[in-house]
């Protein structure tokens, strides 16, 4: 676990479990923690419930069985697609929230404006989304959710749909991000050297009904050079991350669809 962890508990899990109308249990018995400024990773097969586990932390659904707290209301979400307004430059697109909650309009900006500058994209504040490229895109879909300077950071495969070096890119702008905000994070990703990279403990998931059927901590402190990822060790634990996602899919329950 890296140093700048605080112990507090961030997000807790206790037996959750979700079922949808028609008999899909999408999840069953998930128990997780993550600690104050921890990063967690989250892979797992296609369906297996990720969405949902993300949506369920940030309220937008409620469990069928357990308990679930999350520390702060400042909850962030990202998602893989950025969901930008077409009509609205960049700053714009970052100001909605603040908008949205009726802030002042000198705040609203002052903090769009700080965002957009943590991404990496002063200057462009008034281009739309169709001129930017989709790495830009997805800056400014984090610089929203950076606006209110969430606590706690909920990541639904946010650079799924990137070309590599993008993609690259954008993990270690987030990962240093993580590092000077401190918010704790639930990241999932299909990619394991992805989490691996990012992450201070991973959690990999079995095929639906989801249950979390290992969690590897990772042995890499803060900061996070690039070249970590040519490190042997990274290597390693990438190979023990893979190793337990396709046991997991493997050792699954029946489906009770
Ligand atoms: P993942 O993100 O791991 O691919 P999801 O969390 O999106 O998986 O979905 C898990 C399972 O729950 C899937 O079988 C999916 O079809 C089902 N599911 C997700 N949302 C709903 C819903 N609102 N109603 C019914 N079934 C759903
Ligand atoms: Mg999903």
């Amino acid at each position: 676990m890296g140093a700048a962890t605080t112990g507090h508990t961030a997000v807790r899990f206790t037996g959750v479990t979700k079922a949808f109308a028609g008999g899909v249990l999408a999840l069953d018995g998930v128990d997780l923690r993550v600690v104050g400024g921890e990063f967690v990773g989250v892979v797992g097969p296609s369906g297996c419930g990720k969405s949902t586990l993300l949506r369920l932390a940030a309220g937008l659904a409620a469990p069928t069985g357990g308990r679930i707290t999350v520390s702060s209301d400042r909850v962030g979400f990202v998602f893989q697609d950025p969901t930008l307004l077409p009509w609205r430059g960049a700053l714009a697109n970052v100001a909605l929230p603040a908008e949205l909650r009726r802030l002042p309009k000198a705040e609203r900006l002052a903090r769009a404006r700080r965002a957009l500058e943590t991404v990496g994209l002063t200057g462009f504040e008034k281009v739309l989304p169709a001129q930017l490229s989709g790495g830009m895109r997805m800056r400014v879909s984090l610089a929203r959710a950076l606006v209110f300077e969430p606590d706690v950071f909920l990541f639904d495969e946010p650079f799924g749909a990137l070309d590599e070096i993008t993609r690259l890119r954008l993990q270690e702008e987030l990962r240093r991000m993580a590092d000077d905000a401190g918010f704790s994070s639930l990241f999932v990703t299909h990619s394991v050297p992805e989490a691996v990279y990012l992450a201070d403990r991973v959690v990999v998931m079995s095929a639906r009904p989801g249950r979390i059927v290992a969690e590897i901590d990772i042995p890499f402190g803060r900061p996070r050079p690039p070249e970590l990822r040519f490190d042997p060790r990274f290597g390693a634990t990438a190979a023990e991350v893979s190793a337990a996602l396709v046991d997991g899919a493997a050792t699954a329950p029946a489906d009770r669809a």
